[in-house]
């Protein structure tokens, strides 16, 4: 039998409803084998996400603070599924098991990972499917890293042991048996770490959207679906802000070739998106396949003259951010001129000494810093073959009244960088989705 895994985001498994919606899901096919399950999202705008409810325990907690409260909306929320399912079921000794850990000033990772825990639990229940603890299946290294070795090898066991079954999200062991998780958004990644643990036709992704879609849709009105996307530019976009799916989790299918398929479970019967290695189908009437952004960076520019003359100039800047921990997302050159962007966050604890560092390492004329800029990505193996992309994007944007700060088209020409102030952020998405898509 063809094995297909399964993973549902936390707003498909918010409420006894969507429970429901899923449970369908999954028995429309029998070759639905192995699920993957999130904590509970929210339900409407205002509602609370389980898991962040869990890190406000954990800072409640070590602060000496009560958590009784949140602690007890976390308890409802289960208690309000299982009551909705009519499911004969409690985890009672589960949740005494969690206040005992919290007293004992357990892990934030630990503490977070109750809410996979728990709802997979109640899923497998409600399914009648087994369930397997991501602990004893997936593994991290001392350092943090992801132990694909031991997860492949623990994991096909004990997958292969079960027809079908329900494995939580977002976590696994560390070597010394304590909890880790992925970063935020991490299901995703186990979703794709069990695909290929159960060497598995395809990977199938159900959130809250029929897919990935050509821009933020909190952003940009309506915007289409995009219906076949290469990993390599679902990791451009998801990395640039389309938060749809985890950047990370490309890379266990990818290796492996296992295809996913983005689908939305308010929706079943939309076909959502196929992500592939390699698509030959370029769409006719877009050049560009998505446009995503991210808030938050700043750039430092150096200014100097004759640079351009001087050997290993750029490695003493890189080597001063490095010095102080700071990743760059971009380095665009001139002559006379060189320019990092960084994310605000990791610049601005030690902002003054990188810029004095930079001066005395390299003698700049002058080095300036600033914030407030967005990152937008245009990217789309259309562009490839299409001339003047960044003249149009750049058009598009000027009559928007949206200054362009920085452009730069990568190498491999699908994908292009733009940065602009902040508070043109909506403006310049909605101008390059405008401009590159037609309503047919
Ligand atoms: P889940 O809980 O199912 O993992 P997420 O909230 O992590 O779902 O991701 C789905 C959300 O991603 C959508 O509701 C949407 O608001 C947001 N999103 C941002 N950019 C995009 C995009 N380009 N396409 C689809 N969704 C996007
Ligand atoms: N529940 C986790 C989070 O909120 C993981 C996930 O949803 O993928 O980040
Ligand atoms: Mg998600």
């Amino acid at each position: 039998m063809q094995t297909k895994v399964i993973k549902f985001g936390g707003s498909s498994l918010a409420d006894a409803e969507q429970f429901r919606k899923v449970a369908a899901i999954v028995k429309a096919d029998p070759a639905r084998r192995y699920v993957v399950a999130s904590a509970p999202g929210k339900r409407s705008g205002e509602d609370e996400k389980v898991t962040d409810m869990l890190y406000l325990c954990h800072t409640l907690a070590s602060q000496h603070e009560s958590y009784e409260a949140v602690f007890s909306k976390i308890e409802a929320r289960y208690r309000e599924i299982i009551a909705g399912l009519e499911l004969a079921y409690s985890l009672d000794e589960e949740f005494q098991k969690i206040r005992a850990a919290i007293d004992k000033q357990t892990t934030p990772d630990y503490l977070a990972s109750r809410g996979e825990y728990l709802n997979s639990l109640v899923l497998a229940k409600f399914l009648g499917f087994a369930f397997i603890d991501a602990a004893s299946g997936v593994f991290f290294n001392e350092d943090g890293t992801f132990d694909d070795r031991h997860t492949y090898k623990a994991l096909s066991a004990l997958l292969s042991a079960e027809t079908y079954a329900v494995i939580p999200g977002f976590y696994g062991s560390l070597p010394n048996g304590s909890i880790k998780t992925f970063s935020r958004g991490g299901s995703d990644i186990t979703g794709s770490i069990v695909a290929r643990a159960a060497n598995a036709a395809i990977y199938e992704n159900w959130t809250d959207v029929s897919g990935m879609l050509m821009a933020d849709p909190r952003i940009v009105n309506n915007p289409r679906v995009i219906p076949e996307i290469t990993y390599r530019e679902l990791r451009e976009l998801a990395y640039m802000g389309a938060t749809v799916m985890h950047e990370e989790a490309i890379f266990p299918v990818r290796e492996a070739r296992i295809p996913i398929n983005i689908r939305n479970t308010n929706a079943p019967s939309d076909p959502g998106t196929m992500i592939v290695s390699q698509s030959d189908t370029i769409p006719e009437d877009t050049i560009i396949t998505g446009v995503a952004g991210r808030l938050g960076f700043s750039s430092i520019t150096i200014e100097k003259d004759r640079m351009n003359t001087e050997v290993g100039f750029g490695r003493k800047v890189l080597g001063v951010l490095e010095h102080y921990g700071v990743s760059f997302e971009h380095v665009p050159t001139g002559i006379d001129t060189m320019s990092v962007i960084a994310s605000t966050a990791s610049i601005t604890p030690n902002r003054d000494a990188i810029v004095g560092r930079i001066f005395r390492d390299t003698s700049a004329d002058s080095v300036t810093v600033e914030g407030s800029m967005a990152l937008i990505a245009v990217v789309g193996r259309g562009m490839v073959s299409a001339k003047g992309t960044a003249g149009r994007v750049c058009t598009a944007l000027a009559d928007s009244g949206v200054n362009i700060r920085m452009i730069d088209q990568g190498s491999g020409e699908h994908n292009i960088l733009l940065g602009v102030d902040e508070k043109d952020y909506a403006a310049a998405l909605n101008a390059i989705y405008e401009e590159f898509v037609h309503e047919s």
